[in-house]
């Protein structure tokens, strides 16, 4: 028999399917509680009767990650993890340290299906949609790993969150709720690469989480080349759903921008960008792109990402330049993928 991913679920559904299955409600919190604590099976519930630890790991069963690797940055501290699924898939979490804390990014798909020009993830394919309790586990199996508690998510390690939309959702409601991790939504940030349509429904969710939006180029043509989706959905498109989101959620949107020496990074595309985003609740935070093995884009240099920022600036856009963590163990944005 199948058993049931028991960390998927909320505590409102596991309480109706113990209903079901003959145990009271208070059950059904005792096992919620352990589950959340981190505990990966159903021997460890040591309040609950022997028989009935028995009987659940008959019905259900606790999903974890395990981890097969894992490196850390001389630079920074950051820790890169490859972890292991149930079925034998990896996938990369990783963990950088704070003043305010301890932030991870997690991945939401092995793989990617976005397939855009400079990120490591989409080049080794796509696989399948991470369910809510693999992106729970990778949070509870980065603290358990550091003895320590997590303060900040952001969902911008492999996959395209929006092309797996019910699961993320259903995960961040996990997270966030009292009897889940108890992560406010506030502490977490979603990056998508503009899939329009989920951006509609996600502003209809009116979550207070951060909406960051990769947008790369202010210029139809180079997105285009850049990032395969902008023949989906173009900027004008994605830059109209944007200012839905803001106008339903009241929340500012971060933009990010990888800076590419001589693709996107001159006056034109700052002047252009400016005048697309003009009167925006927004930040745009600019990343001077990463090294991927098999790309041959080359980072912006000093000067043109200073006049980039002056520009936005000039305009009253809110913009700075995102330090990178962890560059020495490929941990930076773009740079995860499945390596064994
Ligand atoms: N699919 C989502 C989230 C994952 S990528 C998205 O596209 O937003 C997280 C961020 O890293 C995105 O802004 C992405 O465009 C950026 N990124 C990808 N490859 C990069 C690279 N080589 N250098 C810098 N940023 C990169």
């Amino acid at each position: 028999m199948n058993l049931i991913d028991v960390k998927s679920m909320y505590l409102d559904e596991l309480a109706e399917d113990f209903n079901y299955i003959g145990y009271p409600k208070y059950r059904a919190k005792q096992v919620y509680r352990w589950i959340y604590k981190g505990t990966k099976d159903f021997n460890g519930m040591l309040d609950l009767p022997i028989s009935t630890r028995k009987e659940l790991a008959n019905r259900y069963y606790i999903s974890w990650v395990d981890i097969e690797k894992k490196l850390v940055s001389k630079i920074d501290g950051t820790k890169k993890y490859l972890f292991k699924l149930r079925d034998g898939e990896y996938i990369e979490s990783v963990l950088m340290k704070y003043k305010h804390g301890y932030s991870i990014c997690i991945s939401t798909q092995v793989g990617c299906k976005m397939k855009c020009s400079f990120c490591a993830t989409g080049k080794s394919g796509f696989s399948r949609n991470l369910l809510p309790s693999e992106m729970v586990s990778q949070i509870q199996a980065v603290q358990e790993d550091n003895d320590i508690r997590i303060s900040n998510i952001v969902l911008m390690g492999m996959g395209e969150p929006l092309d797996n939309y019910d699961n993320v959702i259903k995960f961040l409601k996990l997270v966030s709720c009292n009897e889940g991790l108890n992560i406010g939504m506030r502490h977490i940030s979603l990056s998508t690469c503009g899939v329009v349509d989920k951006i509609y429904k996600l502003a209809e969710e009116k979550l207070q989480l951060t909406l960051s939006v990769s947008l790369h180029s202010s210029i139809n043509e180079t997105r285009s080349k850049l990032m395969p989706i902008n023949k989906k959905w173009d900027l004008d498109c994605l830059l109209e759903a944007c200012r839905f989101y803001i106008y339903k959620t009241n929340r500012r949107i971060s933009f990010e921008y990888s800076m590419i020496n001589g693709i996107n990074d001159s006056e034109e595309f700052a002047n252009k960008l400016a005048y697309k985003l003009k009167g925006m609740l927004c930040h745009v935070n600019l990343i001077p792109i990463n090294n991927v093995s098999g790309v041959k884009y080359k980072k912006s240099n000093f000067r043109n990402l200073n006049k980039f920022v002056k520009i936005l600036e000039e305009n009253k856009i809110n913009a700075t330049i995102r330090r990178t963590l962890g560059s020495d163990i490929n941990a930076s944005c773009g740079q995860l993928k499945r390596n064994v």
